[in-house]
């Protein structure tokens, strides 16, 4: 696996040395260790025969701000962000786009000048990942949301209400997150497209029997905590929760198999890991890096042959 930089290492970027071509795109993280980002760009890089490298920098929260300031003057082009710090970094931006301002969070920075731009691909990914995991478009489904809390949750709830989705359940280890994503998205839901006895929009608290009652109204399951990043962690749902006519979507893709995946198979339903997101986020990012379209074929097999 490639090496890990550190703030340290930006601070005294000219004495760092490393093997190939300089380094100007990057993951920050904490961890980041599991990450399959610089894989998978490097491989779209070598795909365009754009002579960089992307690299991996582990970072603490009390180190992102210096780091981001310190890319301007290191030519970095761009960086891409992960857990934990898309919510945080989004406050130390220049300029925000669009929807990234709407979502609060940001998981792509394009350096224009000394200028810090900030997007979130992590939306438009999650969507790009469900049409192409069970060929549907997240407008026709009623979507339950675990993890709403975070800022793959924020990105994935306002991608949903950018889609017109049919219904939208949201859920958190901390309830009142859940609750005020509802108050800033209720506009979003205000018709009542959905058929039946049950609200559009919900912010509902995490326990088996409040879950099991959504469930007769839900599609789409979508597990956007960070629980399963680790084999020790305790399961995101108990199997008995699930049903056969559920799709279920896993943000984490590593490991590529968690206890949820293996709850939706057991529970007869269809499923998928995150590699799907990480692919179409990584393509969208490209694009704001660089202004082309992305190698898909040659990231996706970056990402496939691991
Ligand atoms: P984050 O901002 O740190 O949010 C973490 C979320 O997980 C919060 O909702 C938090 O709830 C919840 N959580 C943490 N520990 C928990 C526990 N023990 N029990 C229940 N809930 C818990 O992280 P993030 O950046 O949104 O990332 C979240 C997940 O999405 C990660 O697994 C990440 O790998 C995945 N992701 C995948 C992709 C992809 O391309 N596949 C892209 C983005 C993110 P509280 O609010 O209560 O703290």
């Amino acid at each position: 696996m490639q090496q890990s930089y550190t703030l340290a290492d930006l601070q005294n970027w000219r004495a760092v040395t490393h093997e190939g071509a300089p380094i100007r795109l990057g993951i920050f993280g904490d961890p980041v260790e599991h990450s399959l980002s610089p894989q998978m760009q490097n491989a779209a890089l070598q795909a365009c025969a754009l002579d960089i490298q992307y690299a991996r920098f582990h970072l603490r929260s009390d180190e992102l701000e210096e780091a981001l300031r310190l890319l301007p003057s290191r030519e970095f082009i761009g960086i891409n962000l992960t857990v934990p710090h898309k919510t945080n970094a989004a406050a130390m931006m220049d300029e925000l786009d669009p929807f990234a301002s709407r979502v609060g969070a940001i998981n792509t920075v394009r350096i224009e000048g000394d200028k810090l731009i900030g997007f979130n691909t992590d939306g438009p990914g999650f969507s790009r990942a469900i049409r192409q995991e069970f060929s549907v478009d997240l407008r026709d489904l009623r979507v339950l949301l675990l993890g709403a809390g975070g800022g793959a949750g924020h990105a994935i709830a306002y991608q949903c209400a950018a889609e017109n989705c049919e219904r939208l359940v949201l859920v958190n280890r901390t309830p009142e997150k859940a609750e005020q994503l509802a108050a800033e998205l209720k506009q979003s839901f205000a018709d009542t497209r959905v058929a039946g006895p049950v609200a559009r929009l919900q912010a509902v608290p995490w326990n088996d029997q409040a879950l099991r009652q959504q469930i007769a109204n839900t599609d789409l399951v979508v597990n956007a905590t960070t629980l399963g990043m680790k084999r020790s962690d305790s399961p995101v749902l108990a199997t008995t929760v699930l049903e056969p006519h559920l799709m279920v979507y896993e943000t984490v893709y590593s490991p590529p198999r968690t206890s949820l995946l293996a709850s939706a198979t057991e529970a007869g339903a269809l499923s998928a890991n995150g590699l799907s997101m990480l692919l179409h986020q990584g393509a969208l990012a490209f694009e704001r890096w660089f202004d082309r379209e992305a190698p898909l074929d040659a990231m996706r097999a970056a990402v496939s042959s691991r």
